[in-house]
């Protein structure tokens, strides 16, 4: 697909394509418009013609056509490539071992005729009785059961398993589907999913992936209650959101998304009104979840069962996404024990608690100052850690400051003691990992971690730097991919060693990549680096400068690296010296003096 990306490029007028989002008028080089992206009464939105890119001086959001339709679209690059090149007449190359990705075609086919399998038994079939009566006893309602296209599978060992097969489908095949299990003798499958409710997951493109299936009503009880689809090839549960494909433009409109438990909270949330809401299924919040709602809103409310284990649960995710920055709401129920229950009672008194949700902190405060007397120093104590380990994890350090400031005044102690304290803290999640494993996707995950380090944010405007032009790109390559600063960060190395695969062409070395958030991020940091955006007009650096810039920015990241070394070979002094390690201690007296004499 290399040249497909250049190709499309150069049949398509970026103006025409964001013409159809956005009514632009000439304005010098440049076009302009009122910002899709964010509210403006004047606009600040340009397109430049010229070189084919867009920028916006209000939210900062820039790029090529491609980064356009991705963001306003909320897509995948890969289906942002299929539309575009079926707008500009390119027929897509297909990619290079093919095989896979025919496979994982065939697999959501059979997906999707599976679920087709299962609506029909629900609508017509055998559970046109009574599971369509339990449905609308927990008060769901025709729409939003052929919205979200529940279905039943039947009592019996092999209804999947013969559909499938009479369509022409293997065993291996259906057997990927994760529709099977493996009978224990090890001599033949059966189906997975018999007599429930199934519940199809959906990707961001509602391509049904997988299912979360509940026991029928009066269906053997003593089986678990749900039961997933096990990992394949399109389902990672880590990765899926339930309702988010049906949930997307509102999330984006509202700029809030509603977090529940359970499959049967979204739709009943859906029917009150909120049609922003998702769930994770069968598994605790995961970071790769929050980056994907992170493409929408940075805001999220959480409405977790009020039992203890939901409310355990609630804080968990709390904490995960005060850490990659997120804002957060609690949401409490009055009465009822979940969504699903209260909307069925009164969809009202949902709303209602939507609209009385709290910020989080403000909840743990509450819940801490109930628990404990704070007039005691017992309860200042304890009152302070409760609320600390829930600071720990915020982002800002200004945020952070704030808390701590609060915290101070009403237990009435000084803020250094709470400081204190708070260094004693562990967070209940554990910090973000700040050492990069080999693994492309954790290589170029974005690190929207709030320990990003200062050497970091240099090396991502140094890496743009670097792919912003075919000759400097490849004379790094060729002078310094055996030096120390390049050895040291898995994301430079991988820049230098995959360009040269791509003779150094930035949409060519984007087509090696298959993580779609390394993607977007490249894109990110590439568009950053590259153009100059003004009023007037856009420029870009000769090879002159670029490389004079780059020779700084080299200097300062490995300044940068030094100055961090040296700050940890600090704090293990301080706690040599405290623990009285004096091996250790000698050891880091030797290294700070021979790296503080490296720096000067
Ligand atoms: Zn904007």
């Amino acid at each position: 697909m290399n040249n497909n990306v250049e190709e499309i490029k150069s049949r398509l007028n970026i103006v025409d394509i964001v013409g159809e989002y956005v009514r632009l008028n000439k304005a010098g080089s440049h076009w302009k418009g009122l910002c899709p992206f964010h509210h403006e009464k004047s606009p600040s939105f340009m397109v430049n013609e010229e070189k084919q890119i867009f920028h916006c001086f209000g939210c900062a959001k820039g790029g090529d056509v491609f980064s356009f339709v991705q963001e306003i679209e909320s897509m995948e690059f890969r289906e942002v490539l299929k539309i575009l090149a079926e707008k500009a007449g390119v027929q897509l190359e297909e990619y290079k071992g093919g095989q896979p990705k025919d496979n994982k075609k065939r697999l959501l086919e059979a997906l999707e005729l599976a679920t087709k399998f299962y609506e029909t038994q629900l609508w017509k079939g055998v559970g046109k009785g009574k599971i369509m009566q339990y449905l609308h006893e927990r008060g769901i309602n025709d729409d939003s059961i052929r919205e979200f296209r529940l279905g039943y599978a039947p009592g019996g060992w092999d209804n999947i398993l013969k559909f499938l097969s009479e369509r022409g489908y293997s065993l291996n095949e259906i057997e990927k589907t994760g529709l099977l299990v493996k009978k224990e003798n090890g001599a033949g499958m059966y189906d997975r999913f018999r007599d429930r409710i199934m519940f199809p997951i959906m990707d961001i493109m509602g391509n049904v992936i997988g299912y979360s299936a509940r026991v029928a009503p009066g269906g053997d009880e003593s089986q678990a209650k749900y039961v997933n689809t096990p990992e394949t090839i399109v389902y990672h549960k880590g990765k899926a959101l339930y309702g988010l494909s049906l949930s997307k433009s509102d999330i984006k409109k509202k700029n809030y998304v509603l977090l529940v438990e359970g499959n049967l909270d979204v739709i009943a949330s859906h029917q009150a009104g909120l049609k922003n809401t998702v769930a994770v299924s069968g598994t605790a919040l995961t970071g790769d979840q929050i980056t994907m709602i992170k493409r929408y809103t940075e805001n999220i409310a959480m409405l977790f069962d009020m039992d203890n284990a939901g409310q355990q649960a609630a804080q968990k995710s709390t904490d995960l996404c005060l850490q990659k920055g997120m804002n957060v709401k609690i949401v409490t129920l009055k009465e009822g024990k979940d969504a699903a229950d209260v909307a069925q009672k009164n969809p009202e008194l949902l709303l209602d608690a939507v609209r009385k949700s709290v910020l989080a902190m403000e909840y743990f405060f509450n819940e801490a100052l109930n628990k404990y007397d704070k007039r005691s120093a017992d309860g200042k104590m304890h009152i302070a850690k409760d609320v600390l380990a829930h600071v720990v994890n915020i982002e800002s350090p200004i945020e952070k400051a704030h808390w701590i400031k609060k915290i101070a005044h009403e237990v009435d102690v000084e803020e250094k003691v709470i400081n204190d304290v708070l260094k004693t803290v562990s967070s209940s999640v554990g910090q973000q990992s700040q050492s990069f494993s080999p693994k492309q996707s954790d290589i170029l995950a974005e690190q929207t971690s709030s320990f990003q380090k200062r050497s970091d944010i240099v090396r991502d405007s140094l890496v743009g730097l670097i792919m912003s032009n075919q000759n400097i790109w490849k004379e790094i390559f060729e002078k310094d991919s055996q030096s120390d600063w390049v050895k040291q960060d898995a994301l430079v190395q991988f820049v230098l060693k995959n360009g040269a695969k791509a003779n150094f062409l930035f949409d060519n070395f984007l087509a090696t990549i298959e993580d779609e958030r390394a993607i977007e991020r490249l894109r990110k940091i590439y568009f950053g680096a590259k153009y100059f955006f003004t009023r007037e007009g856009v420029t870009e650096y000769s090879d002159e400068q670029l490389r004079e810039l780059v020779g700084e920015h080299i200097t300062q990241y490995v300044k940068g690296l030094q100055k961090e070394r040296l700050h940890d070979i600090i704090r293990g002094i301080e706690s040599a010296e405290q623990k009285g390690d004096k091996e250790t201690l000698a050891k880091l007296m030797s290294e700070f003096t021979r790296l503080s004499q490296e720096m000067q």
